[in-house]
């Protein structure tokens, strides 16, 4: 964790809708470099959406939204129960299909890029697996694997949507220090149990339709509003 002020992403007046209600009201804020942030809020506030539009999988109604970096360069996990597991594809290439992208979907993939995705599949205990298709395996193995995939590419910036789900105890405890071993990257996490991942971020986002920035997490706690969110 660094104090540069080096921006990420930039996020200006964002709106969107599915349909007619407007799901992101006026959504501002910065990603630094560096600066990890949580991302908190009732179930159907929006959280997953809000990093779907910033991924440009969801097109955005109005506003700015800017990438100071490759867009290459970004890690995702997605919220597990949106995973299409039924997708005819083994773990091992789950994971090194975090090394893809839109341009370069079907080309091969070198030693050393095989050799990194190996040696996650390692990290996260999952080697055994490497050759099971994902709907073979369990879903805390499924979600090991999509955790992996997010890192593979050594992104500058990686979004988890839940990371925690599936995981067993004793993965989902070393899972924070097993991704600042394995990366330099900057994390967004989506999460319900801020007391989990609370030592690994430095800012609070409360997104509910609108957002509330606490960029010192401490904020967040000095504010008697946020009551409804403390565990
Ligand atoms: P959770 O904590 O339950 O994961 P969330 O904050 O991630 O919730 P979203 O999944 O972003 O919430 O959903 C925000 C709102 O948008 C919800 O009211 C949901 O019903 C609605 N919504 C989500 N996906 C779609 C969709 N594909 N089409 C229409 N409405 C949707
Ligand atoms: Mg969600």
């Amino acid at each position: 964790m660094s104090n540069s002020e080096e921006k990420l992403i930039s996020v200006k007046n964002l709106n969107f809708k599915y349909h007619t209600e407007f799901i992101l009201k006026n959504i501002n804020f910065d990603i630094l470099k560096g600066r990890n942030v949580a991302i908190l809020g009732r179930n159907g506030g929006g959280k997953s959406t809000l990093v779907k539009v910033l991924l440009n999988f969801l097109k955005k109604n109005s506003g700015e939204i800017k990438f100071f970096i490759d867009k290459d360069k970004i890690g995702y996990l997605p919220q597990i129960r949106e995973f299409d597991s039924s997708f005819p594809i083994n773990i091992f290439d789950l994971v090194i299909s975090g090394l893809t992208n839109r341009k370069n979907l079907f080309r091969p993939f070198n030693k050393d890029e095989k050799k990194k995705a190996e040696n996650l599949l390692k990290e996260f205990g999952i080697s055994h697996l490497k050759n099971k298709l994902i709907s073979e395996v369990s879903g805390g193995q499924l979600q090991r694997a999509l955790i992996a995939r997010a890192l593979v590419s050594s992104p500058e910036i990686i979004f988890l949507d839940e990371p925690e789900s599936f995981l067993d105890k004793e993965f989902e405890f070393k899972l924070f220090e097993k991704i600042k071993q394995l990366s330099s990257s900057t994390l967004v996490i989506i999460s319900h149990e801020l007391e989990k991942i609370y030592n690994y971020v430095d800012s609070i986002f409360i997104v509910e339709g609108s957002i509330k920035v606490y960029k010192d997490k401490k904020d967040y706690y000095r504010d008697e509003n946020a009551i409804i969110h403390r565990h």
